[in-house]
């Protein structure tokens, strides 16, 4: 039986990771800090355990596991990763979970590991176009991120394939660009954009005005979790290593991702534009070449379907705590 580890099960990509592997027969351990937030895992077993620490990950990366996916990140939407303030924390964990991680996984003979990278790699100064940005996978250097968060990921990606190179390891490394669904955090000041919108549309009363960031005219893609899933395991199954864009081509400014929400829920609201320091950088979208070729991945389908699911489940949550 395929024997797989997953580290931030606890985590919105990590538990529907979780689930699509039960469904396929694995048998799958867990590790998360925290027990995930909206389901109870369906991992055969859920070890909690701070991977920054190096005993519990040689506790939880004790065997040859077939594949681990390393998805534990010390992350958040804009209001966690640009404001400056997390910047210490943020770099120390994730790259503590990083070197950990890989290092025992050479040590205990591994046959493939993926690595979660992020969009927020590629340099701010070709992401000023909201019409144009360029995220291209060989765009990366001159290396300049616009987060802390950013250059964590990239030396993170260069370890793992410092290890590729000298140890043999199968790495797998992705650069997610804003996933989006069911079962993620929406509320507490670590949500994306997704999300936070969507819970604000379905707090607002009738009439109702809604705040977005920024002037609203920054431009972002955003893929639904279904699709990012069926990619991983794509990029997983081929004999390539990354690394490749997982995303979305569909470009949409944040005005007009509300605006979508806003239809969705029925309700009539304007949008507020709230000046705020840290919106990010003017335009990001997926640049899907690569994985086309390599893997013949494209989504399936437009982000309004991943939306309107994604505001029901939020929508439901939201009523549940004014029910309390
Ligand atoms: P998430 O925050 O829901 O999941 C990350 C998980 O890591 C959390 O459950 C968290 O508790 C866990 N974690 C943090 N510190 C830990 C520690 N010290 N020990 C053990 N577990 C720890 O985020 P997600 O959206 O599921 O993202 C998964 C991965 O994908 C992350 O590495 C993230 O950086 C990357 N990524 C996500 C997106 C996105 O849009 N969701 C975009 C780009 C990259």
């Amino acid at each position: 039986m395929r024997k797989v580890l997953v580290c931030g099960a606890g985590g919105f990509i990590g538990g529907h990771l979780v689930k699509k592997l039960k469904k396929e027969g694995a048998w799958v351990r867990g590790v998360d800090i925290k027990e995930h937030e909206f389901a109870t895992s369906r991992a055969d077993e859920f070890i909690l355990g701070d991977l920054t620490r190096q005993n519990v990950v040689e506790k939880v990366l004790d065997q040859p596991f077939d594949e681990v996916y390393q998805l534990a990140a010390d992350m958040g939407g804009a209001g966690y990763i640009f404001t400056g303030e997390n910047d210490a924390n943020l770099m120390h964990n994730s790259a503590s979970i990083n070197l950990n991680i890989i290092q025992q996984a050479y040590l205990k003979g591994v046959r493939k590991i993926f690595y979660s990278s992020s969009a927020c790699i590629y340099p701010a100064y070709n992401q000023q176009d909201p019409s144009n940005p360029n995220c291209a996978e060989g765009s990366v250097y001159p290396a300049e991120p616009d987060s802390d968060y950013g250059w964590e990921k990239l030396f993170s990606e260069r370890l793992f394939q410092a290890f590729a190179r000298n140890h043999g390891l199968q790495v797998r490394i992705a650069r997610f660009h804003n996933v989006f669904g069911p079962e993620g955090t929406w509320a507490g000041g670590r949500e994306k954009a997704p999300a936070a919108i969507c819970r604000k549309v379905a707090e607002a009363e009738e009439g109702g005005q809604i705040e977005v960031w920024g002037d609203g005219l920054q431009t972002r893609s955003f893929l639904y979790i279904d699709e990012c899933l069926e990619a991983v395991e794509r990029f997983m199954n081929s004999n390539f290593e990354g690394p490749v864009n997982i995303g979305s081509e569909e470009m949409i400014s944040l005005n007009e991702l509300a605006k979508m929400v806003i239809a969705i829920s029925g309700k009539k609201l304007s949008i507020y534009n709230k000046p705020v320091s840290y919106e990010g950088v003017r335009a990001r979208c997926s640049d899907n070449r690569l994985i086309r070729e390599k893997l013949g991945w494209a989504p399936a389908k437009p982000l309004s379907e991943g939306l309107e699911k994604t505001y029901r489940w939020i929508a439901a949550e939201v009523a549940k705590t004014v029910s309390v």
